[in-house]
């Protein structure tokens, strides 16, 4: 007699999923309750990017925010770790690997995601990636450059450069110059286009006001002097007597520069794939790239070009992930992947453009009025998310999801 909550029947199919990031390793744990699946990440463990602003002024968070793959599939899904894809192969449905290996897929994955120009990753050749030690050297080695410089300068207002701000203030206290270069009217201004409300941009004014953060609005810093440009491409940030030219004329002088703005696609890294002009990889509607006729090829979360807010949420979506519960790109393309298995056409489709901005950025740890919440949630709500980002920007939650609790004593 079948029991009360019968398994669904697994597939022998094998399903590749290259990147383990936020939309990954949810794709995994979707895709490993029905398939036979292998995630291929190049580095020793996922780097949750969301905690880094506060990993970078404190390397035991993190060390936390490394989360091992170990336990993420429970129904016997394999995780290859220190090893990257560089190629795919669509007329053999293969994907060739760093290390000379190659993998056959049934469906492939791709979920590369964009490399972030802060040092909240590291960049290429920064460190040996391939293992945990080796990343947490690099953040250690940011961490104590922030803490020995006396006038750092960052540049991007943005929410990673605004919350960076603040764990910077909050770490290392008021002694330290903090300077924050932003070519818009206001931090954390504009999304992808999509402006910001004006109470929300006043909040996060106030707030660094409040922690003495100095902002120069509408400017661009000149990062281009090859002092600069060699080790913002090497380490992510620059050190040194630095001198800044602001676009307005301004010279503001910094003895450490961190830059907080783009991020390289990791799609321009894998031979075989269509990129657009920007580097990202082509897909339609139903998160398919384009140039596989067989239509067994999808691409998810940050390295796509569709015009969807890069978030966690978009990649990731309803697998214990969604902050908000929204259906994203892991979700559409694991209920794509079972309507093909029935014999059917991908129906499932992404929602884009976006209609509203979506923001939670801190200012700083303790007070929840440092910081502003842009969500489609109601206000007192607000809070609450704030709160939960101060605390510890979801890391208990999402080590959580994956398996991998952190000890009790935190
Ligand atoms: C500092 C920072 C703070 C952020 N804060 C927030 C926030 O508060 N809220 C929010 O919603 N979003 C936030 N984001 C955005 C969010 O992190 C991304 O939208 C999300 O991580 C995208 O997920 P992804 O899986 O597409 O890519 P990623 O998370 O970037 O994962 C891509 C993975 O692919 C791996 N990879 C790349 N190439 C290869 C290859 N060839 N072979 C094998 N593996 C490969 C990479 O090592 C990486 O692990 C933040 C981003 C940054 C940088």
């Amino acid at each position: 007699m079948g029991g009360f909550c019968s398994q669904p029947q697994r597939s022998a199919k094998h399903v590749v999923i290259v990147g383990g990031g936020l939309g990954g390793k949810s794709m995994a744990g979707l895709a490993d309750t029905a398939f036979a699946v292998t995630l291929v990440e190049k580095r020793g463990a996922m780097i949750y990017k969301i905690g880094m602003p506060r990993g970078l002024v404190d390397t035991s968070f993190a060390t936390d925010c490394l989360v091992p793959y170990d336990k993420l599939m429970p129904n016997g899904g394999t995780v290859r770790t220190g090893v990257a894809v560089t190629r795919v192969d669509g007329s053999a449905s293969k994907v060739h690997l760093d290390n000379g290996s190659d993998l056959s897929y049934d469906y492939l994955i791709l979920a590369v995601g964009a490399r972030s120009h802060s040092p909240c990753e590291p960049p290429p050749n920064a460190c040996d990636e391939t293992s945990t030690a080796g990343i947490i050297e690099y953040f250690k080695k940011v961490c104590e450059e922030i803490k020995t410089a006396s006038r750092v300068v960052l540049v991007g207002g943005g929410p990673v450069g605004v919350e960076l701000a603040g764990e910077i203030r909050q770490a290392f206290g008021a002694e330290k110059s903090i300077t924050v270069c932003h070519s818009g009217p206001a931090p954390c201004h504009n999304q992808q286009g999509i402006d910001t409300p004006a109470a929300f941009q006043k909040k996060l004014l106030d707030a660094c006001k409040a922690q003495n953060i100095d902002l120069k609005l509408n400017v661009k810093a000149d990062l281009s002097t090859p002092a600069v440009q060699e080790q913002l491409a090497q380490k992510g940030y620059a050190t040194g007597d630095l001198p800044i030219t602001l676009s307005d004329g301004e010279v503001i002088q910094a003895d450490m520069v961190i830059s907080c703005i783009g991020a390289t696609p990791g799609g321009q890294t894998l031979e075989g794939v269509t990129l657009d002009g920007k580097g990202a990889i082509k897909v339609n509607e139903h998160l398919q790239v384009e140039g596989f006729d067989a239509g067994n090829v999808f691409a998810i979360g940050d390295c796509t070009n569709t015009q969807e807010l890069r978030l966690s949420g978009t990649a990731a979506g309803k697998y214990k992930m969604g902050m908000m519960g929204a259906t994203g790109n892991a979700d559409v393309v694991f209920d794509n992947i079972k309507a093909i298995e029935k014999g059917k056409k991908p129906s499932a489709k992404i929602v884009q453009p976006p209609k509203t901005a979506m923001m939670i950025v801190p200012v700083g740890t303790h007070d929840k009025k440092m910081g502003a919440v842009v969500a489609p949630v109601p206000n007192m709500r607000h809070g609450t998310l704030m709160g939960f980002k101060q605390k510890d920007y979801f890391l208990k939650i999402q080590r959580d999801i994956m398996n991998a609790p952190l000890s009790a004593k935190k």
